[in-house]
C-alpha cells in the first residue's frame, strides 16, 4: 500500500510570506496541466510504483483551483492505475476564496472525503496583513456550505506568532476557530523566508515578529487551550478530535514509502535504507518529458543505514505517538537507547520512555530544533 500526493503549484495571487513554488494560473494551464498529472500516474506505475493507494492527498498551492471534473478524473486514472484500499483517505488543500457551495459538492462526489482549508486567521486585520483574499465571514461560510456537503473531516490552518499579536488577540482569533468544530487544526507559527516580501519588509523595518518568550507562551497556551477542549495534539503543530489524525502525514512521520506526482513532488520509497526522488519544479520541463513517456524525477538522496537512522527519529519524535524502539531494533538491528545513550541523557526532562515508546514532552517540541540537533 502505498500514499500517494499530488502537487498543484497554481495560485491565484502569491501570498506574501509564503516560499512554495506556485505559478500564476489559468484555465488553460489547468486543463494541460491535469492531463500531464494523469500522464505522471501511468509512467509512476510503469516505473514499478504499486498500489493500492491508502492516502490520496491534493496539496499545493492550490488544489481547489481544479473543477470538480478535473478532480474526479484524477481520482479515476488513480484508481485505475493503483486501486484504492478500502477506506482510503482522500484529502484536498483548499483557500476559502476558492470554495463554494457547487465545488464543494462536485469535489465530494468525486471521492474527495477530507478537506483542509486555509483559513490562517479569523481577525480581518491579521487576514489583510497577510494578504489573503477570503474575509473571516467568507471562511466560516465555506465551513457550513462543506457540511452541508457531506464533508465529516474538515482541517483549518491557524497562523499564530503574527507580528503585533498578543496572547489576547490568540485567544479571540482561537474563539471564532472553535465555533468551527474542526475535526482538525493545523497551527502554524509565521516565519520570515528569505526573498519572500515580508523578508523585504522586515528588513525594512515595517514589521518585526514576536521573540522568542512570546512565541512560547502562545504556543504553550494554544495546546493547553485546545487540549482542555478534547483536540489530542499529535504532532508538533497538528491537533485533530479523537480519531481523526491526518493519515496521510502520518505515514510521513512513519517513515514509509509515498509518491509524489507533479511538478515540484517528492517521493520517498523505502527500498534499502531509503531512496528520495523530486520532480523539478519546472512545469515546461515536465509537460516535455511526459509527453515522451520519461519519468520527471530525478534522485534527491540515496540514504545509507546512519542517515536512515537519524531521519527515523528525526519524523518519529515530532508526533505524539514518538519513537518505537521495539520497532526500531528490529529495523537497524540496534538499541535506539545503546545508539543515543548520551543524546538520551541531554534530553532529559523532555524526553521520555513509556513502555516501547520514547517521546518528547509538549516543552520539548517547542525547542525541537535544538534537541534534535543532537541527535543529528
Ligand atoms: S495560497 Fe498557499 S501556497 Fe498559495 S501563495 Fe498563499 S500560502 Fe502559498
Amino acid at each position: 500500500m502505498i500514499s500517494l500526493y499530488v502537487h498543484v503549484p497554481f495560485c491565484r495571487r502569491k501570498c506574501p510570506y509564503c516560499d512554495f513554488y506556485s505559478s500564476d494560473t489559468n484555465l488553460d494551464i489547468l486543463d494541460h496541466y491535469h492531463h500531464d498529472l494523469i500522464k505522471h500516474l501511468q509512467v509512476a506505475r510503469l516505473g514499478g510504483w504499486k498500489g493500492p493507494v491508502k492516502t490520496l492527498f491534493f496539496g499545493g498551492g492550490t488544489p481547489s483551483l481544479l473543477t470538480p471534473n478535473q478532480v474526479a478524473l484524477l481520482v479515476d486514472a488513480v484508481d485505475q492505475q493503483f486501486g484504492f484500499a478500502p477506506g482510503a483517505e482522500i484529502t484536498m488543500e483548499g483557500n476559502p476564496s476558492s470554495l463554494n457551495h457547487e465545488n464543494l459538492s462536485g469535489f465530494r462526489n468525486a471521492g474527495v472525503n477530507r478537506l483542509s482549508i486555509g483559513v490562517q486567521s479569523l481577525d480581518e486585520t491579521h487576514l489583510t496583513l497577510l494578504g489573503r483574499q477570503h474575509t473571516a465571514g467568507q471562511a466560516e461560510k465555506v465551513f457550513c456550505q462543506a457540511r452541508k456537503a457531506g464533508f465529516d473531516n474538515l482541517g483549518a490552518d491557524l497562523m499564530f506568532a503574527l507580528p503585533g499579536e498578543s496572547l489576547s488577540d490568540l485567544e479571540r482569533d482561537l474563539d471564532r476557530f472553535l465555533r468551527l468544530e474542526a475535526e482538525h487544526l493545523s497551527c502554524y507559527g509565521l516565519t520570515i523566508e528569505p526573498g519572500t516580501e515580508f523578508a523585504a519588509r522586515r528588513d525594512k523595518g515595517e514589521f518585526a515578529l514576536p521573540d522568542e518568550d512570546r512565541y512560547a507562551d502562545q504556543y504553550q497556551h494554544l495546546h493547553d487551550r485546545l487540549s482542555s477542549v478534547g483536540y489530542r495534539h499529535y504532532e508538533i503543530a497538528n491537533y485533530c478530535q479523537p480519531g481523526f489524525e491526518c493519515q496521510h502525514n502520518l505515514n510521513y512521520w512513519q517513515r514509509r514509502s509515498f509518491l509524489g506526482i507533479g511538478a515540484g513532488a517528492h517521493s520517498f520509497s523505502l527500498r534499502e535504507w531509503g531512496v528520495r526522488e523530486a520532480v523539478p519544479p519546472d512545469l515546461e520541463r515536465y509537460s516535455r518529458l511526459l509527453a515522451g513517456g520519461h519519468d520527471p524525477a530525478e534522485l534527491l538522496e540515496r540514504f545509507d543505514r546512519e542517515g536512515a537512522t537519524r531521519e527515523t527519529v528525526y519524523l518519529a519524535l515530532r508526533s505524539a505517538d514518538g519513537l518505537d524502539a521495539e520497532a526500531f531494533l528490529d529495523r537497524f538491528g540496534e538499541s535506539f537507547d545503546q545508539m543515543f545513550a548520551d543524546e538520551i541523557l541531554k534530553s532529559a526532562p523532555w524526553l521520555s520512555r513509556e513502555e516501547s515508546h520514547w517521546r518528547l514532552q509538549v516543552g520539548g517540541w517547542l525547542i525541537f530544533d535544538h534537541l534534535i540537533s543532537r541527535f543529528l
